[in-house]
C-alpha cells in the first residue's frame, strides 16, 4: 500500500537526499528504474565542492561560483551554499561514505577548472558519484520512513481545483496508477540525452521539466546548457568523460599535430569549462581531432575510473592521449526554486539538476552540483515539513495530441542547431521542428532549450551565439511557461522566414 504523503520523483542524489531528510514523513520515493541506475549521480567523478582547506574559506567558494556564472548567479544563494557544504560533507561523512582522505585522515581534496583553492572532496579516487549513490542507497534501503517504488516511473502531476498539487500519476508494469500526495518532490536530473553527443544517462531527457511545465510552473534559462569540453571519443552512447580534475592535475589539451592550443588562452587548460569547450568546438570544426594528455604520475592511483573507461574501448591512457570532444553535460536552468527549493507551482518542489536554484547562472562551476543537490535537499524537507496541507480532488490536464518523434530524430537536431556553438538560422530550423510535436515530453522540453536559446541574443556562459558573439550589459534571467514557450513558438513559426532569422 503506497503511502500518501509525499512523494520524492527519482533516486540519485538529489531525490535520495530528500527522502532521507524528511524523516521521519513517510515517503514514497518514485524510482523510475531500480536503484543505482539511470542517475547521472552514478557518473560523477570529480567530487563535491565545498571549502574546507586551511587556504579557503566559503567566501572565496561563493567567489569562484559566481564568476563563472556569468553575471547571472545569485550571490545569495552562492553563499549559502558554500556556507553549508561542510555540514553537508559531514552528514555524508556520517553515513559512511568512503571519501578519500590524506596520512593525517583529513579529507584529501582536489583541484579542478575555475576554482582558485583545492576544495573537491571525492570517494574512491574519481568514483565520488557511484560511491554517495551508494551510501545514500543503503541508508535509503535501511529507514522505514521510506517506501522504494522502482517500479513506477511519473507521467503526470495532479493538481486540485486550486492548481495545487494533489498527487501524480505513474506509469506501473501493471498499467497507470494515480497516487495522491501532499507534496510531490521532483528529483529527476536533467536533459543531456535530449543531444545525440551527451555524457549523460540515457533517461536524461528532462521528464520532470515537462512534468512541471505541464502543471503550469515557471522554467528559468533553460537555455543554459553546459558542454562538458572532454567527453571520450570512441564511439560510445554516453560518451564517457575524461574527469575535469585531470586537467586540475596537469594534463593539457594537444591537437594531433601535437600543439598546446590553450597555450595563449587565459587560464590554458583551467579556464571555465565554456572557454575550453569552444576552443576544442573550433579545432574540430576546422577539421583537426583533439587530444587529452594524461600520462601523468600516479594516473592509476588517483583516475582509477577513467583509466578503466579508455581501457574498455582498448585505450591506454597511460602510455597515448586520449580523444576528447565536447558533449552535453549539465542543464543549468529548469524548474525555477526559491530559496527552500519551492516552485511556483504550491505543493511542487524541486531538487537537483531539474531545478534552477539560482546557484550556477549561466555556467556551473565543476563539483557544484553534488553539493547544490545536497544542501537544497535539506532545505527543501525542512520546508515541506513546515508547509503540508491537505490535498483537494485530483485533476490532470490532457497533454495535447501530436506526432510522436523518434528520439534519436531529436538528438540529432539538438546536436546541429542548440549545441556549443547556437545561431538564429540553426535554432528557429529546430523549433520549426518541434513546435507541432511538442505534445511529447522530450520534444517539449528540447523546444524549450531552443526557444529560450533563440530569444537570448547575446553570448553568456554555455550558451554561445555566433550571430550575437558579445555579452549584453546587463546579465537577465530568462523565465518562460508552458504556454509562453507554444505561443513563442507559434508566433515564430506562422511569421515569414526572413523575420525570424533577421
Ligand atoms: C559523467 C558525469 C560526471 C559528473 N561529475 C560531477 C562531479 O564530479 N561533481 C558534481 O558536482 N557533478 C557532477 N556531474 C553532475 C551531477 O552528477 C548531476 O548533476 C547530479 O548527479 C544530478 O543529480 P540528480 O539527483 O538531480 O539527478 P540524477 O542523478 O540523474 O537522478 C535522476 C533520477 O530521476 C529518475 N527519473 C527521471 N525521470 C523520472 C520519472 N519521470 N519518474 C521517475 N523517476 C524518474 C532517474 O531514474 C534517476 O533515478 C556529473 C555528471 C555526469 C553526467
Amino acid at each position: 500500500m503506497l503511502q500518501d504523503c509525499i512523494l520524492v520523483v527519482g533516486a540519485g542524489v538529489a531525490g535520495l537526499a530528500t527522502a532521507l531528510r524528511l524523516a521521519p514523513l513517510p515517503v514514497t520515493l518514485i524510482a523510475g528504474s531500480p536503484l543505482g541506475h539511470g542517475a547521472a549521480t552514478a557518473l560523477a567523478q570529480g567530487g563535491i565542492a565545498a571549502a574546507l582547506g586551511d587556504d579557503d574559506a566559503p567566501e572565496l567558494h561563493a567567489a569562484d561560483t559566481l564568476a563563472a556564472g556569468a553575471g547571472l548567479g545569485d550571490p545569495a544563494v552562492a553563499r549559502r551554499v558554500a556556507e553549508a557544504a561542510d555540514e553537508v560533507v559531514a552528514w555524508l561523512a556520517g553515513l559512511e561514505t568512503p571519501f578519500d582522505r590524506d596520512a593525517e585522515g583529513r579529507l584529501a581534496l582536489g583541484l579542478e577548472a575555475a576554482h582558485g583553492r583545492r576544495r573537491i572532496v571525492h570517494a574512491r579516487g574519481d568514483r565520488t558519484g557511484l560511491a554517495v549513490l551508494e551510501t545514500l542507497i543503503r541508508a535509503a534501503r535501511g529507514a522505514p520512513h521510506i517506501m522504494i517504488a522502482d517500479d513506477l516511473r511519473a507521467v503526470a502531476l495532479l493538481r486540485d481545483a486550486h492548481g495545487r498539487i494533489a498527487g501524480l500519476r505513474a506509469r506501473a508494469p501493471s498499467g497507470e496508477v494515480a497516487l495522491p500526495a501532499r507534496a510531490v518532490v521532483l528529483a529527476t536530473g536533467g536533459l543531456g540525452a535530449l543531444y545525440g553527443s551527451t555524457t549523460n544517462p540515457p533517461g536524461a531527457v528532462g521528464s520532470g521539466l515537462a512534468l512541471a511545465a505541464r502543471a503550469g510552473a515557471v522554467m528559468r534559462d533553460m537555455e543554459f546548457v553546459q558542454f562538458h569540453p572532454t567527453a571520450i571519443a570512441v564511439g560510445a552512447d554516453p560518451m564517457p568523460l575524461a574527469t575535469e580534475a585531470l586537467r586540475g592535475e596537469g594534463a593539457i589539451l594537444l591537437d594531433e599535430r601535437g600543439k598546446r592550443f590553450m597555450e595563449d588562452v587565459p587560464g590554458r587548460e583551467l579556464a571555465a569549462r565554456d572557454v575550453v569547450a569552444r576552443a576544442i568546438f573550433s579545432e574540430i570544426a576546422a577539421g583537426r581531432q583533439v587530444f587529452l594528455d594524461a600520462r601523468l604520475k600516479g594516473l592509476d592511483g588517483r583516475f582509477p575510473g577513467v583509466v578503466a573507461l579508455c581501457r574498455a574501448h582498448g585505450l591506454d591512457p597511460a602510455r597515448q592521449p586520449i580523444p576528447v570532444r565536447p558533449a552535453a553535460h549539465y542543464h543549468m536552468g529548469g524548474i525555477r526554486v526559491d530559496a527552500a527549493g519551492r516552485s511556483t507551482v504550491a505543493g511542487l518542489w524541486a531538487c537537483g539538476e531539474v531545478a534552477s536554484t539560482g546557484l550556477h547562472g549561466a555556467n556551473r562551476l565543476a563539483s557544484n552540483s553534488l553539493l547544490e543537490a545536497l544542501v537544497f535537499a535539506g532545505w527543501s524537507a525542512d520546508d515541506i515539513r513546515g508547509n503540508l496541507a491537505l490535498p483537494g480532488a485530483p485533476e490532470t490536464r490532457t497533454a495535447p495530441r501530436g506526432t510522436i518523434p523518434a528520439p534519436a530524430d531529436i538528438r540529432a537536431l539538438m546536436d546541429a542547431g542548440v549545441g556549443v556553438v547556437r545561431d538564429a538560422a540553426g535554432l528557429s530550423h529546430v523549433i520549426r521542428r518541434l513546435h507541432d510535436v511538442a505534445a511529447d515530453d522530450r520534444a517539449l522540453v528540447a523546444l524549450m532549450v531552443a526557444a529560450g536559446a533563440f530569444a537570448r541574443r547575446e553570448s553568456r556562459g554555455g550558451h554561445f551565439r555566433a550571430d550575437c558573439p558579445a555579452a549584453d550589459a546587463i546579465g537577465r534571467h530568462s523565465e518562460t511557461t508552458l504556454d509562453a514557450t507554444l505561443r513563442f513558438a507559434g508566433e515564430l513559426c506562422g511569421a515569414p522566414q526572413s523575420r525570424q532569422v533577421a
